[in-house]
């Protein structure tokens, strides 16, 4: 009998060590044969027409793998997978499906066990073990199998498609990255490619002046000498003889003929220079793989890592503002866009970023909102692009099209101008109050963290800032800011709104929210070292900061101090304690500073049935629908795998919030909501209905959420809240928000 757990365990841990997909699969159908002592293990994948291909196999030909092919739903293989299914046969070759495939070299093996391979809800292929005995596979066998194949299925997942399968897709392909939103809105443009310094990427372009193209490269040439030669002297005494002989070697390249006669070359038959170093880089490349003597073959790498640098420079000096069409929208894609990626574009024409790290606090989500671009954050990288490619933006939906079909940048197109043609009719709206039709005044906050965040705020017309992240000050730097750096941010902060609410949170770091300098390394960081936990933990700095935000607010007073992952009422007297001494410190070192009220956010489920007794305690509530929704559906938000389950109109996330709103009535508590659910139209709606008058969301949003805050009467709200809370699915329940909005309007919000 296998011992399955530790089999797995064995398996998953080599599977761990290997870096290639492609290894990692073979490795596991190899484990499989061997621990379960079968004649044949194989693994078939299916294509794009739901043929099984044969990928992997112990046991059956080598030269089989890729060539063997079984029709959709034929064969035993093809009823696994057609009804996701495992079959167990003693006898596979009685069954009715059964398929013999001569191309394998097999025997006729009698027993078949087969299970299916899925991944998030798609069949990828199916695991097979034969036996030539006839016998009947039993449940533990099959149990391992089954467990095995949802592991294979992850590793699966990432593997690239068959080198001739993927150039035939790759040119016609339309791929469809899904991500998490970064920043709303929908954008299309043409793709450039951020952070690949890698002249592989080079993009196709033409030349316009042959000779000044030819200056151009002579020029990069000399800075490359340049760049070696000081990077030799940089590195000189602490390296072997052997390893700055490399330099030498990139010296001797770069006077080398072959490399500048033949760019040169390229530049003349009408290429520019990039195009012209991406050819012949490849060119030199092939000349040194095709060598027999392994150093040279080696070589290769050498070669690459010129034309990178090359390369690199070339980006670095600004030509990539002359080689793209900046008279078209560009939307920027990389593992991360930093702000010098941005710099680069042309002003007014950057339309749209993705990335393939990162999540919606990232720091390229923070700048895409801040800027009102439209941002999809963790999305796969898209196969075979080189920048040039149309690609739309959904913001909306976290989800970024590549190579688009002209009807789809159609449809999406008429969204993007329906958007564009919203946002400036609402600017109308700017100075506009916004009281609903039955009088009820509903305050509309913002959220910021950035300090470009703060004009944008104003522009739109926020009577407060209901959530300032001050974890973005502290990303943004290299080390903890000192209390005087701090000071000056949010002294900006505070004196731009003057006479308006600022509701400071201090330092929520830890989750998803981390400092590069600080970086913490957990099992489960949701659930971890973040928030008030993290800050009490370290008193110096929550001092500093403490100190810093008071200091800030003297002669201003408009600052409300909020504490984030609050959940219980001595992590309130701590920090009510250090608040003390920060008062009585400043007010020995003679500032004249007003006590802040302090309130708490409500995203850990526990703090609600826990606010009563807080009531001494704190000044005010508000809610973080992000992580109260998390919490309550136990659902990671920045987690591309489950964001199409994770959604604040959850029948669950609306019912404690009701119960939040009616514990801060009783308790007389102010309250309000800085979560997405904000921005979010039809959750305004509901929250309305729920009692909630002030509201705080990223500043692009203001103008739609008065929009509807000036259409919908209170008593209307009510009743959609109502039938809300009766129901059991957010999806009906949106759509039924949809339509009562709707039919008062604003169909817009939702269609652009
Ligand atoms: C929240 O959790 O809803 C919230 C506003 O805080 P953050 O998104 O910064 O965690
Ligand atoms: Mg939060």
């Amino acid at each position: 009998m296998i011992n399955v757990i530790r089999e797995l365990t064995r398996i998953v841990q080599a599977v761990a060590q290997s870096d290639s997909a492609a290894e990692q699969v073979d490795l596991v159908v190899n484990s499989i044969s061997d621990v379960m002592a079968v004649d044949v293990c194989s693994l078939y994948l299916l294509n794009g027409a739901g043929d099984a291909v044969l990928a992997s196999t112990k046991g059956l030909s080598k030269t089989a793998v890729g060539k063997v092919r079984l029709p959709a739903k034929q064969g035993l293989v093809g009823r696994v997978a057609a009804t996701r299914h495992s079959i167990n046969l003693a006898d596979a070759d009685q069954h009715p499906d059964y398929v013999y495939v001569p191309e394998t070299g097999e025997e006729r093996f009698r027993s078949f066990c087969g299970v299916p391979l899925v991944n998030a809800g798609e069949v990828l292929g199916v695991l097979v073990v034969q036996q030539g005995v006839g016998r009947q596979f039993s449940e533990d066998e099959e149990a391992f199998l089954v467990t095995l194949a949802a592991q294979l299925a992850m590793v699966v997942h990432r593997l690239p498609k068959r080198e001739d399968e993927a150039k035939a897709d790759a040119a016609a392909m339309t791929q469809r990255l899904t991500g998490v939103k970064g920043a709303s809105g929908v954008a299309i443009g043409v793709l450039r490619l951020c952070g690949e310094e890698d002249v592989a990427h080079a993009a196709d372009a033409q030349c316009e002046d042959v000779d000044a193209e030819l200056a151009q490269w002579y020029e990069l040439l000399e800075r490359a000498r340049d760049e070696v030669e000081r990077e030799r002297k940089a590195v000189e005494a602490r390296l072997t003889e052997g390893v700055s002989a490399i330099f030498g070697a990139y010296t001797l390249l770069l006077s080398d003929a072959m490399l500048v006669d033949q760019v040169a070359e390229h530049i003349r038959a009408g290429c520019a220079l990039p195009t012209a170093l991406r050819k012949t880089i490849s060119q030199i490349e092939e000349v040194f793989r095709a060598m027999d003597d392994p150093y040279l073959k080696a070589r290769c790498e050498d070669i690459h890592q010129l034309g990178n640098k090359l390369y690199g420079l070339w980006r670095n000096e600004g030509g990539i503002k002359e080689s793209h069409d900046d008279t078209q929208p560009v939307v920027l894609m990389g593992r991360q866009v930093g702000i010098s990626d941005i710099a680069r574009v042309k002003s007014g024409m950057l339309a749209g970023i993705v990335c393939y790290d990162g999540s919606s606090l990232s720091h390229s989500a923070v700048l895409a909102n801040a800027m009102d671009i439209p941002a999809v954050m963790g999305v796969k990288a898209p196969k075979r692009v080189s920048g040039g490619e149309t690609v739309i933006v959904d913001g909306n939906h976290g989800v970024a099209i590549v190579n688009p079909t002209d009807m789809l940048v159609s449809e999406f197109q008429k969204v993007a101008d329906e958007g564009k043609e919203l946002s400036a009719q609402l600017q109308l709206l700017r100075e506009a109050d916004s009281t609903t039709p039955d009088g009820v005044n509903m305050r509309l906050y913002t959220n910021t963290g950035l300090l470009a965040d703060i004009a944008p705020g104003l522009n739109y017309g926020a009577q407060g800032v209901g959530l300032y992240r001050t974890e973005i000050p502290f990303m943004v730097h290299e080390s903890f800011p000192s209390e005087e750096e701090q000071i000056e941010v949010y002294r900006q902060v505070l004196r731009s709104y003057r006479g308006k609410p600022v509701y400071m949170r201090v330092l929520d770091i830890g989750g998803d929210k981390q400092l590069p300098y600080f970086p913490m390394s957990e099992e489960n960081p949701a659930l971890g070292w973040r928030g008030i936990r993290f800050c009490l933990d370290n008193s110096p700095l929550l001092m500093t900061q403490v100190r810093a935000m008071l200091r800030a607010s003297e002669g201003v007073n408009n600052l409300n101090i909020l504490l984030p992952m609050v959940i219980s009422g001595s992590e309130l007297d701590q920090f009510h304690e250090i608040l003390q001494d920060a008062l009585s410190q400043l007010d020995d070192e003679g500032y004249k500073i007003q006590t802040p009220p302090v309130g708490v956010m409500v995203e850990v489920p526990a703090t609600i049935s826990q606010l009563p007794f807080w009531r001494d305690r704190i000044d005010f509530v508000s809610i973080g629908s992000n992580d109260l929704s998390q919490y309550l559906l136990a659902l990671d938000r920045n987690n591309a795998r489950v964001s199409s389950r994770y959604d604040h109109i959850h029948p669950a996330v609306l019912h404690e919030i009701q119960r939040v709103v009616n514990t801060a009535r009783i308790l007389h508590l102010p309250i309000s909501l800085c979560g997405e659910m904000a921005s979010d139209p039809v959750a305004v709606a509901l929250l309305m209905g729920m009692g909630v008058t002030t509201v705080s969301m990223s500043a692009p949003k203001l103008l739609r959420i008065k929009w509807l805050v000036r259409t919908l009467p209170v008593f209307h709200a009510e009743k959609i809240t109502a039938m809300a809370l009766s129901m059991d699915s957010a999806q009906e329940i949106r759509e039924m928000v949809r339509r009562e909005l709707c039919q008062l309007g604003l169909e817009a919000l939702f269609s652009a």
